[in-house]
């Protein structure tokens, strides 16, 4: 097995204030970790590319782009630090070339696993993606990475059925609100509710399966939900390909949210979503970066996430 890891030091130097959370030294701190796992000889570490517009453009409105690069156009003109697009979600110089490397890395681990050059990949990348509504960038996100790699795989390579899952401890609005109704793409997740982004938890929409569930809630009862609805629903859908919004910000360390989850839950998920890759999917999953503040329990995360993944024991 070869499991590949994209990124590029780019996404390393789109920053929002000191104070933010989302920080560029989540990035240093997966790299470190990564390092000191000494699982390199499994891996296979690849520059993220720039996305192509067209890519982002299968999830995204035109005006949505041009507000990221437009504002990053006019910062670096007018020598300023800072531009707000909402109370949480700041562009710098450095943004615009972020989010392409970002979606970039996205869309190039979907070609290179689709073409049998590794078998999976995880993209340690920022900004992340799944706030970003097709018509709004919001909540740390720029693009929804994980939806142009899915539109990707849907239009550029033809598949005929992918899945989404998403781990990450706030909901995945933005790549809702891309595929909703959209009976190729199934997506599964649990997040924190009541709690950021606050929208409404859907009823009855076939090919969503968001589980709400209460602060406080533990890996063992995540582990009973991912039983018993998403994997039903997974072998129902039977997903040429599966992509993983991978956020880490449901561990029990993490702050941003009141989750129990630890690494070893972390790992669990992902040879869940390994199973179903191999029954249905040949194996090929993308996972791309999401949240995770808590920079050990982060780095932690990801490696189990990634030895899961690589399958290292
Ligand atoms: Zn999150």
């Amino acid at each position: 097995m070869t499991t590949a890891i994209y990124s590029h030091p780019d996404c390393k130097r789109h920053e929002m204030g000191s104070w933010h959370p989302e920080s560029p030294a989540r990035l240093q701190a997966i790299e470190d970790q990564l390092l000191a796992s000494r699982i390199a000889d499994f891996l296979e570490y690849r520059d993220a590319p720039e996305a192509d517009v067209v890519d982002i453009a299968r999830v995204h409105t035109p005006a949505t782009i041009a507000r990221v690069r437009e504002n990053v156009e006019s910062l670096e003109r007018n020598g300023t630090a800072y531009y707000p697009l909402d109370g949480d979600t700041m562009l710098n110089p450095f943004s615009w070339k972020a989010a392409l490397r970002a979606a970039g890395a996205a869309v190039a681990a979907t070609d290179a696993v689709i073409a049998g050059e590794v078998n999976n990949a995880f993209c340690s990348i920022r900004p992340p993606g799944h706030h970003a509504r097709p018509s709004e960038s919001m909540g740390f996100c720029l693009f929804d990475n994980v939806a142009i790699a899915a539109k990707r795989a849907l239009e550029v390579h033809g598949l005929k059925r992918v899945a989404i899952v998403d781990f990450d401890v706030h909901h995945g609005n933005g790549t809702e609100e891309a595929f909703l109704n959209e009976p190729r793409v199934l997506m599964v997740s649990f997040f924190q509710h009541p709690f950021y982004p606050y929208t409404e938890v859907l009823e009855s929409v076939t090919n969503m399966v968001n589980v709400p569930v209460p602060a406080y809630t533990k890996g063992d009862t995540v582990r009973e939900l991912v039983s018993e609805k998403w994997l039903p629903a997974l072998h129902a859908h039977q997903p040429e390909m599966i992509f993983i919004s991978a956020g880490f910000d449901a561990h029990r360390e993490d702050d941003i949210g009141q989750l129990g989850l630890i690494e070893a839950d972390y790992a669990w998920m992902t040879q869940q979503i390994m199973g179903i890759a191999k029954q249905y999917a040949q194996g090929r999953i993308v996972s791309c970066l999401e949240g995770g503040y808590n920079l050990s329990a982060l780095a932690r995360s990801v490696v189990a996430h990634v030895k899961a993944l690589a399958e290292i024991d």
